[in-house]
């Protein structure tokens, strides 16, 4: 018998391995072949390629914490510019601090205006790759492994994987996306995990586009642009200049931009990845000149991927907590306790916490 499996090798996942590692017997399965969850990155040829997150909020002190017990402090790093652009159909101009956020229709925190976001020096996935390497040691991970089933034996529970393998174990963290923990715990929470499995989630497609750096006839002397609401096509919604935003992200004479798009279901399904490149070089010329090529291209979609945390999803999550007290099974990850990369591994963190002191208690 395992003593705790955690369930799903996202940043959430991987953070709560790592504090639970020491002293407690773990088990990790992550249903896909990689580590990371939504965090991924990629280098090729001088290119450092975010595929999903590229950085995390300013004020993160969860963050910071983890890289340095990690013993990879030393990798943060802040963006190289600060300055954001918007385009409004007609033409682009420099936007005041918080103004890129009302473009793009959401509100950011005034203590994080104009402090931008920061990252690791090689891309995020340094941090998975330093996580993965530390739980590893310390714990059995297993890739390609997704959990089908859950059912309460005893004072723990069972798992049944896909092909039918059974683990038990004494205490459950389920790390997943939203709609994965919902469908796992609705035999045993009925409508309490349906609504969790229902949580509204929004798509998106990032384009990454690599040219010489004469192909943009632009001094690309900002973070990017986004595009007002009102002047979207194709669901376009922001660009980042990938390295001008931050140091090192390139060789000399190379550049990349990043376009962000919201896509609707069915482009999700049908559109190829010629296709969203065409998209993403018609979104740029009609904000800057583009007078060559990309040389290379990578397409990254991430369906349902985004939570939407709007008020009847924190209800759901607190009802379905409410009800899965005092454990064994337990939820973490930025499905639940808030979006993006510092909740994340605060969630990692916290449930880690509460299942030591249980695990004590017992
Ligand atoms: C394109 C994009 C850009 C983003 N940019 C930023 C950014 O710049 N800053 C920021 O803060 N955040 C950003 N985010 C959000 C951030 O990446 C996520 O909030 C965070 O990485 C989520 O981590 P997590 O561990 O909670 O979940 P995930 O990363 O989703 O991990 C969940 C894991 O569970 C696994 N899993 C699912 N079902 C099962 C099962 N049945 N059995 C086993 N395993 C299973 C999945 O395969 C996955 O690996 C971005 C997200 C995307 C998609």
């Amino acid at each position: 018998m395992s003593e705790i499996v955690i369930i799903g090798g996202g940043l959430a996942g991987l953070t709560a391995a790592l504090r639970l590692s020491d002293p407690h017997r773990v088990t990790l399965l992550e249903a896909r072949p990689r580590l990371g969850g939504q965090i991924l990155t990629h280098r090729e040829a001088g290119h450092v390629i975010e595929r999903g997150a590229e950085g995390f909020v300013f004020r993160s002190e969860a963050v910071p914490k983890l890289a340095a017990d990690l013993g990879i402090g030393d990798e943060l790093m802040g963006q190289a510019v600060m300055t954001s652009m918007g385009f409004d159909g007609q033409q682009l101009r420099t936007l005041a601090p918080g103004e890129a956020a009302t473009f793009l229709g959401f509100q950011v925190p005034k203590d994080d205006l104009g402090k931008g976001i920061r990252t690791m020096r090689r891309g995020m996935g340094s941090l998975i790759d330093a996580l993965a390497a530390a739980v590893e040691a310390r714990a059995t991970v297993r890739l390609g492994r997704a959990v089908e089933a859950l059912e309460l034996a005893g004072p723990g529970a069972r798992l049944t994987l896909e092909g039918g393998e059974r683990i038990d174990a004494v205490q459950v963290l389920i790390a997943t996306a939203a709609r994965p923990a919902g469908l796992l715990l609705e035999p045993l929470f009925g409508e309490l995990a349906s609504a969790v499995a229902a949580g509204k989630t929004l798509s998106s497609v990032t384009v990454e586009l690599a040219f010489a750096r004469e192909a943009l006839d632009h001094p690309l002397d900002a973070t990017g642009f986004v595009v007002a609401l009102e002047a979207q096509q194709h669901g376009l919604r922001a660009c980042t200049f990938s390295t001008s935003k931050f140091a090192d992200r390139a060789a000399q004479g190379r550049v990349s931009v990043r376009l962000f798009f919201r896509p609707t279901a069915e482009e999700l399904e049908t559109l190829d990845d010629a296709a969203w490149v065409a998209r993403a070089m018609a979104g740029l010329r009609r904000v800057i000149a583009v007078t060559g090529e990309p040389d290379a291209s990578w397409v990254s979609r991430w369906g349902n991927a985004l939570p939407a945390f709007d008020e009847a999803h924190h209800s759901a999550v607190a009802a379905l907590e409410a009800a899965m007290e005092p454990g064994p099974l337990w939820l973490a990850g930025s499905a639940f306790h808030g979006s993006g990369i510092d909740a994340a591994v605060r969630s990692g963190e916290q449930a880690a916490a509460r299942i030591a002191g249980r695990l004590s208690d017992s």
